[in-house]
């Protein structure tokens, strides 16, 4: 169905003084009120409806056709439409051309489907419209984020009542901050780190006040740096590139078999660091608490004593795996998190809230102090006020909606979301195996895990052949899969997604390009049924575009 585009659309909608006060009024009679809970009947079951039809990214309408459709830049001087219409176009000819997130066949990516009281939360946090910015305009919200705040900064911690009791309401300290993702979280994180570690000292005021040319020249260095696996996720590049010392400094270390940070090699590079002509500062060293391609968990506990034998920042992004530790089954695979000088953990990934909420805690209540600013009008030295530490300005009180579910869920109910992803995947990943016509590349250590279509015989012309003939052999693999996995996309029943990985070859030393499927199992309606339909369908394209392969 397509609609008549909207560029000159006249109607008999004027904008004037009592239309607009109107919308600013609740109406108080009956027939009105009916309507607009119709409206929101219509947005909750509504969506609901239009969003089951389709998974994924379906071709049906193509991008193009919808750019097309979206190329209007003019603003009406009168209303186009009434509310009623408006919901009506967001559910019949927007929704049915977003992607179903929700469906258990939706297994490609970190956003999934939520516990449908969430869209109620989201909602209140709307119609309150709170900004915790600061105490004026949000008041008890403000309080009850500090309490969400000491609620995950114990998961992770442990500390003893005395402490949270003494932390929990004290304005002079600060357990964390709410920001908008992970990638926000991750940036904090590291902005605290770079401050803490260049801060003020004898004749300097520190980085953040100096800048970083002085800092260089007080701390007596040329460039600072942050040590992480080369599976490290895009965001603390940004981070390098945002806090000036450039994104080439946020080094990459080579990972082991497992996809974890290979610990000697760290050792190695600290070592030359330390020995290069060049003066180098190591400000942080990040630990992955559950990587983003592969779901890899780095040695938290090692990487602790490392970053505390050489005094450097230890931050941990547990923006994927964090909430494991609401897994008493679980929870060992984060252990030396409590290590940690700092730790992100995103809301709308494994806390299953709705978009954007990512947070950062800090080990050290004072440490955030290095990031402190005030205003005249706001935030005023000595005040309660959120936001006079914190990346952000304005910002909706979504601790409200994490408070609430935690409520609603329990740890335990967290638990078994969390326990019926990995234990689904590893399942998989016995299926997966099963199969000769595929090979698993990555087992799950989390609920994330790689494969690829690569028949039996296949597999085992690679494991004789030459470096040569496995490029040759891999070559043509990496064209299958990326193939199967756009295929089956655009098929539009199921989706996984793709990557490439560079995998180290066993018997030599060099590295290979391996295009991967990847699967993220997070929706408790994802089965083993539904995934064992997901790879029929893989082999079905596979049999059917490259039946002939030999
Ligand atoms: C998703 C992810 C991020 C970034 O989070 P956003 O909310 O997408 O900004 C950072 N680190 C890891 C490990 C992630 O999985």
């Amino acid at each position: 169905m397509k609609k008549e585009n909207i560029v000159e659309r006249k109607t008999d909608l004027v904008a004037d003084w009592q239309a607009l006060i109107r919308t600013f009024i609740m109406p108080d009679n009956d027939a009105a009120k009916t309507r607009l809970v119709k409206y929101m009947e219509q947005i909750l079951f509504g969506l609901h409806d239009f969003l089951k039809k389709h998974v994924g990214i379906t071709e049906e309408t193509s991008l193009k056709e919808l750019s097309q459709r979206f190329s209007n830049s003019l603003i009406n001087e009168n209303p186009e439409k009434r509310l009623a219409d408006v919901i009506t176009d967001l559910i019949e000819d927007i929704a049915p051309h977003a992607v179903n997130v929700a469906s258990p066949y939706f297994v490609g990516h970190m956003t999934s489907a939520i516990p449908f009281f969430m869209v109620h939360l989201k909602t209140i946090v709307a119609a309150l419209n709170q900004n915790v910015v600061k105490l004026e305009t949000s008041k008890v919200l403000s309080v009850l984020e500090r309490q969400v705040l000491a609620k995950i900064h114990r998961l992770i911690y442990r500390e003893s009542d005395e402490f949270y009791d003494k932390h929990i309401q004290n304005h002079k300290t600060t357990l964390g901050c709410f920001v908008e993702d992970g990638t926000l979280a991750n940036i904090s994180a590291l902005w605290v780190a770079r401050n803490s570690m260049l801060g003020p000292k004898a004749g300097f005021e520190g980085i953040e006040k100096e800048g970083l040319i002085n800092a260089y020249k007080v701390y007596g260095i040329e460039r600072a740096v942050v040590l992480v696996s080369r599976l490290g996720h895009f965001s603390l590049r940004k981070s390098g590139g945002l806090l000036g010392i450039g994104n080439q400094n946020i080094i990459g270390i080579d990972v082991d078999e497992n996809n974890r940070i290979d610990l000697k090699a760290l050792k190695k590079t600290i070592r030359e660091i330390k020995h290069s002509s060049r003066k180098t500062m190591i400000f942080a060293i990040i630990g992955i608490a559950g990587t983003t391609e592969t779901g890899a968990i780095d040695p938290l506990r090692r990487l602790a004593e490392i970053s505390a034998e050489n005094k450097i920042h230890f931050h941990v992004d547990a923006v994927w795996g964090g909430p494991t530790l609401l897994s008493e089954k679980y929870r060992h695979l984060l252990d030396g998190i409590s290590l940690a000088d700092s730790v992100t953990i995103d809301g709308h990934k494994q806390f299953y809230m709705p978009m954007s909420c990512g947070m950062v805690y800090f080990k050290d209540p004072t440490i955030m102090d290095a990031v402190i600013y005030h205003a005249n009008y706001v935030n005023r030295p000595g005040s309660v006020d959120l936001g006079i530490k914190s990346l952000a300005g304005s910002r909706e009180a979504n601790s409200l909606i994490l408070d609430s579910s935690i409520k609603i869920m329990g740890s335990k109910g967290y638990a078994l979301l969390l326990e019926h992803g990995i234990e689904t995947a590893r399942n998989f990943a016995e299926e997966i195996k099963n199969r000769p016509n595929f090979q698993l590349i990555t087992a799950p250590e989390l609920n994330i895990l790689t494969y690829r279509i690569c028949p039996l015989h296949l597999q085992q012309e690679l494991s004789k052949a030459k470096s040569e003939q496995r490029n040759v052999i891999n070559a043509r693999l990496n064209t299958i899969n990326r193939q199967i996995q756009i295929l089956q996309r655009e098929a539009g029943k199921s989706f996984v997604s793709r990557t490439t990985l560079k995998i180290r070859n066993k018997s030599e030393e060099n590295e290979e390009n391996i295009v991967v499927l990847r699967c993220v199992i997070m929706n408790p309606m994802t089965n083993m049924e539904i995934l064992n339909e997901i790879l029929d369908e893989q082999e079905e394209i596979y049999q059917k575009h490259f039946g002939g392969l030999k």
